[in-house]
């Protein structure tokens, strides 16, 4: 049964503890779920259950507990399976992160590019998105071709197809901008570089909490995202890959758990998808991670995107109305996120106001100088916004927001 958020918003906002908490006095209004989001109880109960009942290694040891963990463990890679619909559980590779997802695979390709081969990006990619590949350029040769965006910073989907050539090797774009919130046609992307026999791997970090992912229809090569944005606990991230490139990249880290021989001469690997988890995981980590997605599967990514949207349109028509605030990023299609300036006030005074009204928002250039650069600005105030968030909170935001002004102007 899937729950409608405005009839239980009380109750789901009760799943969350941190959302009783005071912040300078005031309550907490959070509004940087871009950044990551709030942990439901069930999952932070998953944590304690796993210390306090069945704490142990995985995959190794013959006794009980170990064998307890690792079913719990295994389970969780078969959720991540169904939710992403991947054909395989072994496609399912657990990481740290997306940062650590998407410095495998470029990490992968060194032995596979050569000189002058291309590796597109596009200007709305985060940092964690553009540093990994700069350095596979620099070992292998290869060039970095970048897609840009419009001034509503959507992405300009001529000049990508024009790049695409007999050289262009790989393809790395976000499914949605930190940034700006928008989404971007990457079903149409992914298709377009298939043409080319290019490999497509996206960044689904800012997508999974807002929308359900099919990576079969998608026919994606890589998806990556982190489950700390997805109501889990941080330290767990999720590389999906088709099982036929997984099988061509080399692992990333040598260690325990992916090998299959090993002799001073030489070792040979495990198969899919130990090769990728060299040592002891973040067990509870992944196991609550397993947990989030079922939360989150209860209220329906569908229901969710739905609400967010509202939130999103509400909120985006009252920031409007202030004089001299300009919005970055529009497009039918956004996930709830705005990033805004107001007039020449800095961003980081007015977010440092708003903490004091016990609002958190984010500020600066959010991981993505290249599109601050591309905008003339030194960065922005962020607010982004998940479905245990209100309209109350954003009208008290927004009073918020007409006092800092008038503070700083
Ligand atoms: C958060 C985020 C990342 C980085 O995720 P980590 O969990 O810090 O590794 C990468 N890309 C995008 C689009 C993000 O939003």
């Amino acid at each position: 049964m899937k729950k409608n958020i405005h009839t239980n918003i009380d109750q789901i906002r009760n799943d969350f503890p941190i959302l009783k908490r005071k912040v300078n006095g005031q309550n907490l209004i959070y509004f940087d779920n871009a950044a990551t989001s709030q942990t439901p109880q069930i999952v932070i109960d998953s944590i304690a259950d796993y210390y306090s009942k069945y704490n142990s290694n995985i995959h190794r040891g013959v006794h009980f507990l170990s064998q307890e963990a690792t079913d719990a463990y295994e389970k969780s890679r078969v959720k991540f399976q169904k939710h992403f619909n991947a054909d395989n559980s072994y496609e399912i590779i657990f990481t740290s992160g997306t940062t650590h997802s998407i410095n495998i695979v470029a990490n992968g390709f060194k032995k596979i590019l050569k000189k002058n081969d291309e590796i597109i990006i596009s200007q709305l990619e985060h940092h964690s998105n553009i540093v990994p590949w700069q350095m596979l350029c620099e070992e292998t040769g290869a060039k970095i071709k970048v897609i840009p965006i419009d001034n509503n910073g959507e992405l300009i989907i001529d000049k990508f197809e024009n790049l695409l050539n007999s050289k262009t090797k790989l393809v790395f774009v976000n499914h949605v901008s930190n940034a700006l919130g928008i989404v971007n046609p990457i079903k149409h992307i992914i298709k377009k570089a298939h043409e080319f026999n290019a490999i497509v791997l996206v960044d689904g970090a800012q997508a999974t909490p807002h929308m359900k992912i099919d990576v079969v229809d998608l026919d994606v090569d890589f998806y990556v995202t982190s489950t700390h944005k997805i109501c889990g606990p941080t330290g767990v991230g999720i590389l999906y890959g088709k099982e036929k490139w997984l099988n061509k990249i080399p692992p990333f880290l040598g260690g325990g758990e992916m090998i299959d021989q090993v002799t001073f001469e030489k070792s040979t690997y495990a198969g899919l998808p130990n090769k990728f988890e060299a040592g002891t995981p973040n067990i509870s980590g992944v196991i609550a991670s397993g947990i989030g997605i079922d939360y989150l599967n209860s209220i329906g990514l569908e229901e969710i995107y739905k609400y967010e949207n509202e939130l999103l349109e509400y909120a985006t028509k009252k920031l409007l109305l202030i004089k001299d605030l300009k919005i970055y990023g529009f497009s039918t299609k956004k996930t709830s996120v705005i990033s805004f300036n107001v007039g020449n006030i800095h961003p980081y005074d007015i977010g440092s106001i708003l903490d004091k009204f016990g609002i958190a928002t984010r500020t600066g250039q959010l991981c993505a100088q290249p599109i601050m650069d591309y905008f003339k600005i030194p960065g922005t105030i962020r607010v982004s916004f998940s479905f245990y968030n209100t309209k109350e909170e954003i009208d008290e935001f927004i009073k918020a927001l007409h006092k800092a002004i008038l503070m700083l102007s």
